[in-house]
């Protein structure tokens, strides 16, 4: 049976990383017999520059018919001074909210041969593994009221509203606990108890929901503490599940530990299994057009894009190891490359060929 898969290029790099990704799945198909048919749209500036829109209806028809969509990414300097409501970045919270894209899973996993790269001492980060699990459709990023007013007194004020009911987060709250019990059974709730209403509530709810779930031991902790603990010792996660806000904060954090915020994959999914993949980097238009932004956290988002929505865990774990078989030969483009390090340098089109080339090894 055929299964369709939007590519959304985006805007910087994002249309050089998307392409790789896609010869990688094009090269798997051809192995696993997947029938991949892949559509293509506009979103973010892009989009804008052709139709107004960050995320226009046609966009939006192809994104609802397919079974995964790809993103590169979205945004850059000539559209910075756009109200808010017209910017790129607000492509990417529309498609989230359309195809309600409530739960982010962003893993944090350290290839031993970029152990160098990674920003902590090596003993501090061997052997890192973890899987952020972020809301992604609620909170602050979406809360009403939000605005800035000019008040009687004639100053200005801008506010925002952080709102999540149970309903929302018992939801991401059952997908952590689902994911903790396919790993090691430790799972941390990262909220601000002490000061916000909001993840009062949010504690007492996974509290309450882990009477379901007797083989996962249940830990939470203060947002503060977790950014510090996830530079001081991260090997002590397994998984960790937070609101939007807090969730964009530490998956950040997470990236740098890997070595390269250009190694980092992501999947935001919906109740039906839908999902959108994307590297969890920007457009990085400071590179853009340069072939040397690293393909791999796209490539790694193509990965899990099989195994969640499409069913093919052996494609996706024979691309991760591919992977796995370029960092060990060496192979790094310039945001991985040691300074010292006798690696291969290359780009983004040979990091892709390398990747393909180890598929069919
Ligand atoms: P960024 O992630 O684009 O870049 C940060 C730094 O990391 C830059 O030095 C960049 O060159 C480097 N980098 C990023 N991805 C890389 C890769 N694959 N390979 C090598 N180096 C890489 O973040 P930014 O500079 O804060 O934002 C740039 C634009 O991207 C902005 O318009 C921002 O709004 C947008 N943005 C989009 C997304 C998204 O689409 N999901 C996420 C973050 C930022």
């Amino acid at each position: 049976m055929t299964q369709t898969v939007l590519l959304l290029p985006g805007d910087g790099i994002g249309p050089e990383v998307v392409w790789q990704a896609r010869r990688v799945l094009e090269a798997v198909d051809a192995r696993h017999d997947l029938d991949l048919q892949f559509t293509e749209g506009d979103i973010g500036g892009i989009a804008v520059e052709r139709s107004g829109q960050a995320y226009p209806a046609a966009t939006r028809a192809l994104a609802n018919e397919a079974d995964a969509i790809l993103l590169g990414a979205v945004g850059g300097p000539q559209w910075d001074d756009l109200p808010a409501q017209e910017r790129p970045e607000r492509g990417l919270l529309a498609i989230r909210a359309d195809l309600d894209l409530f739960c982010n899973l962003r893993p944090a996993l350290l290839f031993p041969d970029l152990i160098g790269a990674s920003s902590l001492r090596a003993e501090l980060v061997s052997g890192l593994d973890v899987l952020i699990v972020r809301e992604l459709t609620g909170g602050i990023y979406f809360g009403e009221p939000r605005g800035v007013v000019t008040r009687e007194d004639g100053i200005r004020e801008g506010f925002n509203t952080d709102r999540y009911d149970e309903v929302e987060i018992r939801r991401i709250g059952r997908l952590a606990f689902e994911a903790a019990q396919k790993r090691s059974g430790r799972l941390c709730s990262v909220d601000k108890a002490n000061v916000l209403e909001v993840t009062m509530l949010w504690r007492e709810v996974m509290e309450a929901l882990s009477s379901e779930y007797p083989d996962v031991t249940l830990s939470h902790m203060y947002v503060d503490n977790a950014a510090m603990q996830l530079v001081r010792d991260p090997n002590q996660f397994d998984v960790l599940v937070t609101g939007n806000l807090f969730g964009d904060i530490l998956s950040d954090i997470a990236a740098m530990l890997t070595g390269s915020i250009g190694m980092l994959p992501s999947a935001s999914l919906n109740a039906q299994g839908t999902g959108l993949y994307e590297p969890v980097h920007g457009s990085a238009p400071d590179i853009a057009g340069d072939d040397s932004a690293n393909p791999l956290a796209t490539i790694l988002s193509a990965a899990m894009l099989l195994r969640f929505s499409l069913d093919a865990p052996e494609a996706a774990n024979e691309i991760e190891s591919a992977v796995a078989v370029v960092l060990e030969a060496g192979f790094r483009t310039a945001d991985i490359a040691e300074r010292h390090s006798p690696a291969s340098l290359i780009g983004t089109q040979a990091m892709g060929d390398a990747v393909i080339a180890a598929l069919t090894d």
